[in-house]
């Protein structure tokens, strides 16, 4: 089912999704490249034969990228008996603000949080603004009112894939970054005050609270990739404690949670150092974790070590609720063009897949998660999938007919 609301919550209409591609079987996967399974559970599993999924479409290339999404959603779930998939259109973003003054109604918020995930694309579009001259964000807003606090970032490589460094040693990338997503300099946003014209300040935050639940979360995440890849586990803490009280806060309560945590090893950076090293070495990382502002600049970063934001997933991960987006922004200077390339949404609904397997113990969906990325890791290393932001000549809709086809 497939249905859309309005603003306020009401029934719309069915979805323009309805006209679905055909169901094959879901098939083993060979040899693939890894996002992070998310068995780091929050909250106690639930058994469910039914998840509501909430899907913002957003702006710019977001709805191009997303209608391919949710197809491929539909084509991997479709022999499942444990479990189904059930959406629902919720209209929030830039587009949505310039027609009615509202970027994310209540009635969307309300639906997201009661949904099992939420899909999103990407929002905002940079000429659209609010009257003091910032862009509209409700991607942000949302991660804020959900208690979204850990950003999970995978950094890989394909296997046939495009390899940006030269070092042979980067053909075969596995880390991730998990970046505070609800604090740090983007927890007072929208209170910046540009005092006259001279002078303008912001306000950073980092609490005991919210750090503790991001550095549990990222030492489970550190003990789940040990288990997966069969070595020790390791943390890295990236900050700017030389400089910043706030920072050198943020660090203790690092070490203190590490105490237990002991079978994963710690050490921490700089933020300046560890941009370096993304660079230089980053096969060195396992897990890194950090604040909301830097892990925003290195994740881009990392989907630029990748070979592009549109290969880049991400997971926005709370207690209760989890958004599952792109890296990427909604490329207006690509939109409607059909050449957005929608891998990233594509293994970042995989990484919803996953999640609502491990969180609600159901294999069968963690295996189509699994499925999904396989298809796209074989997509990538094939000429019809492989984008023009990575050097091929593929469309959009090329592309996910691709990844159909490595179903
Ligand atoms: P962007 O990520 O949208 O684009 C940066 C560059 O990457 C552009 O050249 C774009 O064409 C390219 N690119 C991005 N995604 C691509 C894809 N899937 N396939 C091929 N190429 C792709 O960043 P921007 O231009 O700085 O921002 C554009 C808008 O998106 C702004 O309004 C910004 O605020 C918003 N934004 C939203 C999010 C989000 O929703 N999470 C994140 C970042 C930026």
């Amino acid at each position: 089912m497939y249905y859309i609301l309005d603003s306020k919550g009401a029934f719309f209409g069915i979805s323009r999704y309805a006209a679905k591609i055909p169901h094959p079987p879901v098939a083993a996967i060979a040899s693939v490249a890894h996002t992070e399974p998310l068995s780091t559970q929050l909250r106690k599993p639930v058994n469910k034969q039914s998840f509501d999924i909430a899907v913002f479409d957003g702006d710019g290339i977001g709805p191009e990228i997303m209608q391919y999404t949710v197809q491929l959603l539909d084509q991997v779930t479709a022999g499942c008996n444990s479990f189904k998939l059930d959406y629902t259109s919720l209209p929030a973003g830039a587009g949505h603000y310039e027609k009615t003054g509202e970027s994310l109604p209540q009635a969307s918020l309300a639906a997201a949080g009661d949904s099992d995930a939420i899909l999103l694309s990407a929002m905002g579009l940079p000429h659209i603004r609010k009257p003091d001259g910032t862009e509209i964000v409700p991607q942000i807003d949302l991660r804020i009112a959900l208690g979204l606090f850990a950003g999970v970032r995978p950094v890989f490589t394909f296997p046939g894939g495009p390899q940006v460094l030269s070092d042979d040693r980067a053909a075969q990338l596995d880390f991730v970054l998990v970046r505070e997503s609800i604090e740090g300099l983007f927890a007072h946003k929208d209170e910046g005050q540009v005092i006259d014209n001279n002078e303008a300040t912001e306000t950073l935050r980092i609490t005991r609270k919210v750090s503790e639940q991001l550095f549990d979360f990222s030492f489970k995440l550190a003990q789940s990739r040990a288990r997966r890849l069969n070595r020790p586990g390791k943390l890295m803490c990236i900050d700017k404690a030389n400089v910043f009280r706030s920072f050198w806060f943020f660090r203790e309560i690092f070490n203190e949670r590490a105490a237990a945590f002991p079978d994963i090893e710690t050490s921490a950076m700089y933020v300046d150092a560890a941009a370096m090293k993304m660079v230089q070495s980053p096969w060195d990382f396992d897990v890194m974790v950090t604040e909301n502002m830097f892990g925003d600049i290195l994740s881009d970063l990392g989907a630029g070590i990748m070979g592009s934001l549109g290969l880049a997933p991400s997971a926005d991960i709370g207690i209760n609720n989890a958004v599952f987006q792109p890296c990427h922004g909604s490329a207006p200077d690509i939109a409607g063009q059909g050449v957005a390339n929608p891998l990233a949404m594509i293994l970042s609904a995989s990484m919803m897949l996953e999640y609502l397997g491990d969180n609600n113990n159901c294999e069968e969906a963690t295996r189509c998660g699994e499925s999904l990325r396989g298809a796209v890791t074989r997509a990538v290393a094939i000429d019809s999938g492989r984008g023009r932001d990575i050097g091929g000549t593929a469309g959009t809709e090329s592309i996910a007919r691709t990844v159909q086809d490595c179903l």
